[in-house]
């Protein structure tokens, strides 16, 4: 309920969409901001961004997330562009982080500013911290990111295990012939920060706009390089609407693979996302969302506020990847001039 303008949150079972899906995750971008720019997310030279005003405040967030919650959602994630470019965002954290109805709150970053923050964000009450690397060499990174970042990412990983967060993964892009040599190195590397490793099939979201389908490294050759190097890998069971599979080298060495290409997992999609604006997304392939940052302001009462959120998802039937799979003749799914005219089909803008 709205009090003085404050919402109060009721427990309320999971809302289910058209394909019997519940609702249970939210990914919050807090910023469509980006301090790289990775070859396979944001490639182009010059982006159209949201306007700052058009941002949503931490109160604004707040308010959102328990309605939210009201329909199922009990796991939060921070995205962007890259969250921690958004200033106080341990403030966000604390916010969230007291809400009797979290069980999870992670972070996404590409590390470049983790140092600083890690320490603040653990204080706060962030639960876990997923960190982008694609590359283990200095000279590709800068390449791939166009900024030469490496050493600060490195440090940001190394901030985050000292600051005591647990589960610390890795998420690695994998493109053929940008860094599909360096599965094993990767993997070394997660062992020696005791990280987990998620590597990432390259995917033809919007903003991908250098996608081609030789580019992508499928979960099969992955599976089957790493079988020639270490011999037999034994998959985990567990995975429940997780995006990643987990698998086991035979030394005991976890990582995951996340095959949103070539083997999808829209059946057991339960991910909300919310842009920075305010917009409401059924799917990292959705066209189109809807706009709560509006009635929020205009204000409409709370319960219209819940009323939508829980049509919209119970109206859903969104299966991005899935409808994208027998596509012949596959390449950009967003063509560039659209791109131009609305930042929000950028997946720097709805948070990967
Ligand atoms: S493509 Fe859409 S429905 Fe499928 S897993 Fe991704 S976000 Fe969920």
């Amino acid at each position: 309920m709205r009090a003085g303008g404050r919402l109060t949150y009721h427990a309320c079972v999971a809302v289910i969409d058209t394909l019997g899906r519940p609702l249970r995750s939210l990914r919050l971008s807090v910023t469509d901001r980006c301090n790289l720019r990775c070859h396979y997310c944001m490639p182009e030279d010059e982006y159209l961004w949201l306007p700052r005003e058009d941002l949503l405040t931490f109160e604004e967030i707040l308010e959102l997330a328990n309605l939210f919650a009201e329909a199922g959602v009990d796991r939060i994630r921070l995205t962007g562009g890259e969250p921690l470019l958004r200033r106080n965002l341990p403030d966000l954290v604390a916010g969230l982080a007291a809400r009797p109805w979290l069980r999870d709150l992670a972070l996404t970053t590409n590390g470049v500013l983790l140092a600083d923050a890690a320490t603040a964000l653990r204080d706060a009450g962030l639960h876990r911290v997923t960190v982008s690397l694609d590359t283990l060499r200095r000279d590709r990174f800068q390449r791939l990111t166009r900024i030469d970042a490496l050493p600060q990412v490195l440090a940001g990983i190394d901030a985050a295990r000292r600051a005591g967060f647990e589960g610390l993964k890795l998420d690695s892009v994998i493109t053929r012939g940008d860094n599909d040599d360096e599965l094993v190195e990767l993997l070394d590397y997660a062992r020696a920060v005791d990280a987990e490793v998620r590597f990432i099939e390259y995917m033809d979201v919007g903003g991908a706009t250098k996608w081609r389908p030789e580019a992508v490294v499928s979960r099969t050759e992955i599976l089957a390089r790493l079988t020639d190097r270490f011999g037999a890998i034994m998959p985990l069971p567990g995975r429940d609407s997780a995006p990643a599979e987990r698998f086991q080298l035979p030394d005991g060495l976890t990582f995951g693979i996340i095959a949103s290409t070539t083997q999808p997992f829209c059946g057991a999609c339960d991910r909300a996302r919310l842009t920075a604006d305010g917009v409401f997304l059924l799917c990292l392939y959705a066209q189109h969302g809807t706009d709560l940052r509006r009635p929020l302001r205009a204000p409409a009462p709370a319960d219209t506020l819940r009323r939508l959120i829980a049509a919209v998802w119970e109206g859903r039937a969104d299966r991005g990847a899935e409808e994208r799979l027998p596509v012949r003749e596959r390449g950009n799914y967003i063509p560039l001039r659209m791109l131009k005219k609305d930042a929000h089909l950028e997946m720097h803008t709805r948070g990967g």
